[in-house]
């Protein structure tokens, strides 16, 4: 398959062909077309399996086609920062021939920085969930209302070093009328939790 076969826009197949990216891998071949059909995914994957492009690339599609407002399109956790900037870069490098604006939120970096780049709207926020929440709580004017898709990162690993509460606090105030993909390495109990917590009549794909 081809990753224009898996019915991404030709904008962003030409991007992947930009990247080298000659073909989809397994995660990305067999996650992308559910999630075009508007699916929510559990995708149970290891780094180096390419997850990062098969949950970027069907927002950047949808992002492309939604003639509305883009703004806080859509939001992904991460459990540490450098895993929050590294999905920054593939969304940057998969979204630039489409305009596409983003925006990290981590710990270690102020606050004040931090909000000036939320006043420029992004269409997709990179966060440690700890430091989205201090945002939610404190920037004045931010909120995630709009929001059309949720995914989350290494998600074992996030509840492994107890986000669990700031995780509940972010599904309470975004909307539920939105899409989901969770992203794992193992399937444990609490992912199993914050999965039936979070996604709606989801398909798994193990890789
Ligand atoms: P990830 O599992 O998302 O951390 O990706 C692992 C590495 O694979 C990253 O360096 C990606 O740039 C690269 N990658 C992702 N998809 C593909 C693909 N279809 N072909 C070649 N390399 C890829």
């Amino acid at each position: 398959a081809t990753f224009a076969d898996l019915g991404l826009a030709e904008v962003l197949c030409e991007a992947c062909a930009t990247l080298k990216f000659t073909k989809p891998t397994e995660i990305q071949r067999r996650s992308i077309p559910l999630a075009l059909q508007g699916k929510d995914v559990i995708g149970l994957a290891e780094t180096g399996s390419g997850k990062t492009a098969a949950f970027a690339l069907p927002v950047l599609h949808d992002l492309l086609a939604t003639k509305g407002k883009k703004e806080f399109f859509a939001l992904v956790l991460a459990p540490t920062r450098e895993l929050a900037f590294q999905i920054r870069q593939t969304f940057n490098a998969l979204g630039s021939p489409i305009g596409l604006k983003s925006a990290v939120l981590v710990g270690g970096i102020d606050m004040t920085t931090q909000a000036i780049a939320l006043a420029k709207k992004p269409h997709v926020l990179i966060a440690t969930p700890g430091r989205l929440v201090d945002h939610l709580e404190n920037t004045k004017g931010f909120h995630l209302k709009a929001l059309r898709y949720l995914i989350m990162d290494e998600a074992d690993r996030m509840l492994n070093m107890d986000y669990e509460k700031e995780l509940d606090k972010i599904l309470a105030v975004i909307p539920r009328e939105r899409r989901t993909f969770l992203f794992s390495a193992t399937m444990t109990s609490k992912v199993g939790k914050l999965q039936r917590a979070s996604l709606r009549d989801p398909v798994k794909v193990e890789v």
